[in-house]
């Protein structure tokens, strides 16, 4: 790992010819660094794009790749259910700058063709989102999308590139908060966005002035991490599976919501753009916030944390952590009940987990 802010040369020409871009090589770290481009590689080649760059975070890899090309008087469209952070940038930063922005219904594919088809600059997707873990359909919205010469803009970060592969699917960018599944580990922040060499080096150079620069100790942690995201997630997509199951047979549990179950809404959309469901669910319980006050913290494997997509099994409730910011009335209407948990499955035993939930379960009885 190398973390020097600067690097130093002998020679004034070669100095200059890595400076103005003609030479490869490192000139300031707000720019590249060594390990951060590893990052970049590694993640580039997982999602099968072009090129690559980093951010310190993933609300950096979302904000910059929708600054870098977004002018006054521009249109964004996107889903009502994105990430609690890009939300608030839709709600409230982008229309600052005379940004007008229209929130569809997650999964209603035919509004989403029916606004894209009134011309926007950017179609912004998150699939699977959280904490309903609803699909939207990508190749489908790509087409609508190249129809009106907008860019296709996609988080990947609860798929991961193991599961999800949105250039190839018809995204001209795919995006990341590398903080969940890449680190998994919860102990970095990171960003990142894949897509064409002509498209990145445009963020690139946004991101060098925006100064949201990938820190080398949490690239190097990231790329630690990173050795292991395959093995990870697809333990935790098999636990989820069981625990989805398990939960479907709860009395005092409404709903589950994983795009695993058939009775998913896009369960079939879910199958065929995803090569499994991922590790991510909810579950909405009987008696709402009461009973999720009893069962969680009972839980003995359990993080009750607001992270998610690490190798601990984490549980919180809705409205403490992706819906922090809403009032009980917007959570009804995003149809997030107070009771509503969320759950991240990580990599310890199923068996294990699944007593966990049963022990614990016995107290609401
Ligand atoms: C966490 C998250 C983000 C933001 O990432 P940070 O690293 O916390 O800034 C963006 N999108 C999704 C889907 C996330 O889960």
């Amino acid at each position: 790992m190398i973390v020097s802010s600067a690097y130093g040369y002998d020679d004034m020409e070669e100095w200059y010819d890595v400076a103005i871009g003609n030479k490869p090589g490192h000139i300031y770290g707000r720019n590249t660094n060594p390990t951060v481009n590893a990052f970049e590689d590694k993640i580039k080649e997982l999602e099968g794009a072009q090129a690559a760059t980093s951010f310190s975070t993933g609300m950096a890899a979302v904000s910059n790749s929708i600054y870098a090309f977004i002018r006054p008087g521009d249109r964004v469209v996107s889903i009502k259910d994105s990430y609690g952070g890009t939300h608030r940038l839709f709600c409230e930063f982008l229309p600052n700058i005379n940004v007008d922005v229209t929130l569809c219904d997650t999964g209603d594919h035919e509004e989403l063709e029916r606004e894209i088809a009134r011309g926007c600059k950017i179609v912004y997707l998150e699939t699977p989102t959280n904490p309903l873990v609803k699909i939207t359909d990508i190749a489908r919205i790509s087409k609508a999308a190249k129809a009106v010469g907008a860019l296709l803009i996609v988080d990947n970060t609860m798929a991961t590139p193991v599961l999800q592969q949105p250039l190839e699917l018809g995204a001209d960018l795919s995006l990341h908060s590398a903080t969940k599944y890449l680190g998994g580990h919860a102990d970095a922040l990171g960003g990142a966005v894949c897509g064409s060499k002509e498209l990145i080096t445009q963020i690139h150079h946004y991101r060098e002035i925006n100064g949201a620069t990938l820190a080398p100790w949490d690239a190097y942690l990231l790329l630690r991490g990173m050795k292991t995201l395959n093995l990870r997630v697809l333990r935790q997509c098999e636990s989820a599976k069981k625990m989805a199951a398990y939960l479907q047979t709860q009395k005092m549990v409404e709903a589950v919501h994983y795009p695993g179950l058939t009775s998913h809404l896009h369960h079939d959309v879910a199958a065929r753009q995803m090569s499994d469901f991922g590790a991510m669910m909810s579950f909405a319980l009987k008696g709402g916030m009461e009973s999720a006050s009893i069962l969680l913290p009972k839980l003995q494997y359990a993080n009750r944390a607001a992270n998610l997509g690490a190798v601990e099994t984490t549980y919180g409730p809705a409205r403490t952590t992706s819906h922090v910011e809403c009032t009980v009335e917007e959570r009804k209407a995003l149809g997030v009940p107070d009771g509503l948990v969320r759950l991240s499955v990580g990599i310890e035993d199923v068996e294990d987990l699944i007593a966990d939930l049963d022990q614990a379960f016995a107290y609401l009885k």
